[in-house]
């Protein structure tokens, strides 16, 4: 059965190595197996997102020779969505108000709490008293909506990183200025667009049992998991900025292609050796999502 992919930027900055090479393996496992391939643009966070990088990022995965399916699809032309999601939530008795600035919920978390890991929201806002809570309404500041997980525990099997389990804890589905949270807009997209497989770097794999939480709530379907290892710096830090020439543009600046940059991904992946030129196709045919997680 073939599973359709996607990769899923946020248009704030320029990609970088890393996200590129996660954007390639997401495209190897989707093209190795003939499902499809979908980009979308998470850019509900609008006050990092700029104009430019809509056309920056898919100029860099169309270089490396990425294709894509249908139309790119922004998450801010999708508000009715969320809406309707979070209305489903409301509906099931799901959804408070939470009214914690970020020093509260850092102090509140640092407490030990039963049963909920460490840094998670431990559900203050949900026992309010009714004074607490008239103060808080009248205080003009307005709430996060969080939903009401009860620390439910969701395991999964990811095909790269393993069994994987985790505590859900209240987390947001609204921000308090209004945007929808990454966790509720996901969930939403990935099914509406027939998701069958995300591939995403392995810093997102604690907030998988969240995901798959609330997409159980709202009766859609799981999808598969695959978590990729992220590309290291020269200090064994997570690839940034800071390490010097990451992008494609940087590489550009150097002399060196897109040929020779996806060269550069593939070997990291041990997909091939250095300068073997592979083309995207070749690599198709090399792939195996076994060895992938073997080599990782
Ligand atoms: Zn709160």
């Amino acid at each position: 059965m073939t599973a359709d992919g996607r990769f899923a930027p946020s248009p704030t900055g320029t990609l970088h190595l890393g996200n590129l090479r996660t954007a390639l393996v997401a495209w190897l496992f989707a093209r190795s197996q003939d499902a499809r391939y979908l980009v979308r643009m998470e850019d509900l966070d609008t006050s990092r997102v700029r104009e430019e990088f809509y056309d920056e990022q898919l100029h860099d995965l169309a270089a490396l020779g990425l294709d894509w399916d249908g139309p790119v699809v922004r998450q801010s032309e999708r508000i009715p969505r969320y809406e309707s999601a979070l209305a489903e939530l409301r509906e099931q008795g799901l959804v408070y108000e939470c009214w914690c600035t970020r020093a509260e919920i850092r102090e509140a978390a640092s407490a030990p709490h039963d049963g909920l890991p460490e840094g998670a929201y431990p559900g203050t806002c949900l026992r309010l008293t009714p004074a607490e809570r008239s103060e808080r309404e009248a205080s003009g500041r307005p709430p996060a909506l969080r939903v009401r997980a009860d620390a439910a525990r969701v395991a999964f099997d990811d095909r790269l990183a393993g069994h994987f389990e985790g505590v859900v804890d209240d987390f947001v589905v609204r921000r308090n200025d209004g945007a929808f949270a990454y966790n509720l807009a996901v969930v939403v997209d990935d099914a509406a667009q027939g998701i069958g497989e995300v591939v995403r770097g392995v810093d997102l794999l604690d907030s998988t049992p969240r995901q798959l939480w609330l997409g159980a709530r709202l009766g859609l379907p799981a999808p598969r998991h695959a978590h990729v290892a992220l590309m290291l710096g020269p200090d064994g830090a997570r690839l940034a900025k800071r390490h010097g020439a990451v992008t494609l543009a940087d590489r550009a600046a150097l002399g060196q292609t897109a040929g020779d940059v996806r060269d550069e991904l593939a070997a990291s992946l041990q997909l091939s050796g250095r300068g073997e030129q592979l083309t995207p196709a070749d690599l198709v045919g090399r792939f195996s999502v076994r060895e992938l997680r073997e080599a990782a």
